[in-house]
């Protein structure tokens, strides 16, 4: 695949896909946006719900500069400009998950403008697609259904957690292109620390806006799909919503603009209602909060905290540590496998010598284990230390790859330091010349009819002779000593 153009063949012609995504990211706090309640996951209902989060009468919102914070510290992080003077302001509906009977929000005047991310919807393809920009408003309580046969109760334990709401341009074109971004996004966020991007507990979710046109046309009318909570279902509700729009296009209809629902389990949206205007919504300045005014000083902060973000990282893999292209970007892909291996370089006293083993060694044998055994890196059995110590003891030449790969998975099961292990299963890979010739000897005797062959010309047969000696080695001899020991046998 040389790009990621993705064009949808109808009876009519081909038809193009616009995407713009509205992401809704929880923004990595203890507390509320506007009260002291805590907002860990998984709590009882109604557990963690303050005066203010229930709205009680005369309860006054104060803003929590942790969560505006974070909202600067993304905004830098995709090089977007950040508005030093914002302001709140009221969204009114009515819905029984929202007491207030309003949203405090930010319309007219966002915290983050105009930024961009860069994504790669294929190897070796990069796009760069616009953010709109990026403003903090309050998530609503959640209704539950399946409590009771006849009523719904409502947990407000979401009720004024802060969120980001990260909105794009309709620069993507392809479901490929979405899923791109949103693992982009996320990834970014991961990063800042600004959002656990944990899409499963709904950190993080996507409003999917879709329309199709004809190639090079005007844009068409959207729809929007609402929550969806993972990047697989993102890109299968714009798969779903494109060919939907186009079969009703061309059957002579119409699309409205509307709000839909993603059905996962049928893999296809249905819709909810259509859409409002924001005058429906009566937007007006808060006018329980001042704007928010952020200093230099306070700018200067944010920034100063960033850390090194994923394309920097990416690219100072693969230039100064000179690891291959595809190293560099699985390591960097998540900020805790980028920090994992960075330990494990730490770790090994000598980053520079060791980044490449160690980029290999970490993709296929650890993440390969990490796989197996269904962990996330985070808790991973082996510890940053411990793998070095291992690629240390391969190095210097006490383990050959083959015994290295055995230690691993006794560390695994035992959780064992490899120099330990090596010690007491007697793995240490030998250079001993004289037990190695006596091995030599051993297999040139046993195979006779072989030896004539290769001393005749059939050189192929030096691995055969590697191997076996290897074998009667145990797998413990050095590889190198054996080939030259087998050279002068042989020769
Ligand atoms: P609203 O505020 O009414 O929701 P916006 O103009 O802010 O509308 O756009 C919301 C989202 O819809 C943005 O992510 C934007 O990129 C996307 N969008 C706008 N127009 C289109 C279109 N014609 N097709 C697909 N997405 C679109
Ligand atoms: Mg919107």
């Amino acid at each position: 695949m040389t790009d990621s153009t993705y064009r949808i063949q109808g009876a009519t012609g081909e038809w193009e896909v616009v995407i713009g995504l509205e992401v809704h990211a929880q923004i990595t706090s203890n507390a509320k946006l506007f009260s002291g309640a805590a907002t860990a996951f998984g709590a009882e209902p109604n557990s963690q719900v303050s005066l203010v989060d229930a709205a009680m009468p005369g309860m006054l919102p104060v803003p929590n500069a942790e969560c505006v914070r974070q909202a600067v510290r993304t905004g830098m992080a995709i090089e977007a400009q950040i508005n030093a003077w914002s302001r709140f302001d009221r969204k009114n509906y009515f819905y029984a998950d929202l007491p207030q009977g309003y949203q405090i929000s930010q319309l007219y005047h966002p915290i983050v403008g105009e930024g961009r991310i860069e994504i790669e919807p294929a190897e070796g393809v990069h796009k760069t697609i616009g953010i709109e920009r990026i403003h903090i408003e309050q998530d609503a309580g959640k209704l539950m259904h399946d409590q009771h046969p006849t009523s719904s109760y409502v947990d407000l334990n979401r009720s004024g957690v802060a969120l980001m709401e990260i909105v794009s341009r309709p620069d993507m074109r392809s479901p490929a292109e979405a899923g791109a971004y949103v693992k982009k996004l996320r990834s970014i966020l991961r990063y800042v620390g600004s959002c656990d991007g944990n899409m499963e507990q709904g950190s993080m979710r996507a409003d999917v806006n879709v329309s199709v046109r004809r190639p090079g046309e005007e844009f068409g009318t959207r729809t929007e799909t609402k929550n969806v909570n993972s990047v697989r279902f993102v890109m299968a509700a714009i798969e779903y919503e494109a060919s939907r729009q186009v079969d009703v296009l061309e059957s002579g209809g119409k699309i409205v603009q509307e709000t839909r629902l993603f059905d996962p389990d049928r893999g296809e949206t249905r819709s909810m209602r259509s859409k409002e205007d924001a005058h429906d919504y009566r937007y007006f300045p808060d006018p329980d909060l001042l704007p928010l005014e952020l200093s230099e000083e306070f700018l200067a902060d944010c920034r100063a905290s960033l850390p090194e973000l994923p394309d920097a990282k990416r690219a100072r893999y693969a230039g100064e540590l000179g690891l291959s292209a595809y190293n560099a970007a699985v390591l960097t892909a998540d900020v805790e496998a980028a920090r994992w291996f960075e330990a494990l370089l730490a770790e090994t006293g000598k980053p520079a010598e060791m980044a490449k083993a160690a980029s290999n060694w970490v993709t296929s044998d650890l993440f390969g284990a990490l796989n197996r055994l269904g962990r996330d890196i985070e808790d991973s059995p082996v510890s940053p230390r411990q793998g070095a110590e291992l690629l240390g003891l391969v190095a210097d030449g006490t383990l050959s790859g083959t015994l290295a790969k055995q230690v691993f998975e006794i560390m695994l099961e035992t959780g064992d330091d490899p120099g330990k292990i090596v010690e007491e299963k007697g793995l240490k890979q030998t250079s001993d010349t004289g037990a190695i010739e006596a091995a030599i000897a051993g297999v040139m005797a046993a195979n006779a009819d072989k030896v004539a062959e290769y001393r005749g010309g059939k050189d192929k047969l030096f691995g055969f002779f590697v191997g076996q000696t290897m074998k009667a080695m145990a797998g413990k001899a050095n590889p190198g000593v054996v080939n030259d020991l087998l050279k002068k046998a042989l020769g």
